[in-house]
Formats: structure tokens, C-alpha cells, sequence
């Protein structure tokens, strides 16, 4: 049996972590280009992985804040597909998961 208290502690620091890495990738990215061509072209290049990044922690921000919301309502810990318990192994592993084990493994399919 999961602590909601101490479940929601964590998601709530990793939204403030992820939050801060989307506003530093942010404010990189609106740094005004440098006049050497060369250092544009590299700072250029170096936004792409800076928006895969952006993306994949905007992704984890909307994961966590709808385990927050499941908190809220009472269904952290059961599977929003099957409606059984997700197991407390699983939710360790990944504490925003939504699907257990074999819903997860049947979305993968
Ligand atoms: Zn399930």
C-alpha cells in the first residue's frame, strides 16, 4: 500500500525539478544568437536536443500533474484501463504509471 502523503511529496518535487529544467532550457534558448557565424550555427545545432528534452520533460509534467489529479480523486494506484490495483513494485519503479503491469504490457503490443 502506497503513502499518499509521502507520493504526493514526490511528485510534487519532481514537477518543481521538471519545471525548472523546462525554464532553463527556456531561457538557453532565448539567449540572443552570438554575431560569429560559426557560433550561431553551433547554437543552432544544439537546439534540437534541447527541444527533445523540453518535450520529454513537458511529457513527464502532464504524467505527473494527472497523478496528482488521480491522487486527488482517490484512484492513485489503480488501473485507469482495467481497474485493478497497480502493483506496489510498479508504482515504486514509476510512480506516475497509470496502467498496470499487463495493461501496459497489452498498450505496448
Ligand atoms: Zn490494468
Amino acid at each position: 500500500m502506497h503513502d499518499a502523503a509521502t507520493v504526493r511529496a514526490q511528485l510534487e518535487a519532481r514537477l518543481v525539478a521538471l519545471g525548472a529544467r523546462v525554464d532553463d532550457i527556456e531561457a538557453t534558448q532565448r539567449e540572443p544568437l552570438d554575431d560569429d557565424f560559426a557560433d550561431q550555427a553551433v547554437a543552432r545545432q544544439d537546439d534540437e536536443p534541447l527541444d527533445a528534452i523540453e518535450s520529454a520533460a513537458l511529457d513527464e509534467i502532464a504524467l505527473t500533474r494527472q497523478a496528482l489529479a488521480r491522487l486527488d480523486a482517490g484512484t492513485y494506484g489503480v488501473c485507469t484501463a482495467c481497474g485493478e490495483p497497480i502493483s506496489a513494485a510498479r508504482l515504486q519503479a514509476l510512480p506516475v504509471a497509470s496502467l498496470c503491469i499487463a495493461c501496459a504490457r497489452g498498450a505496448e503490443r
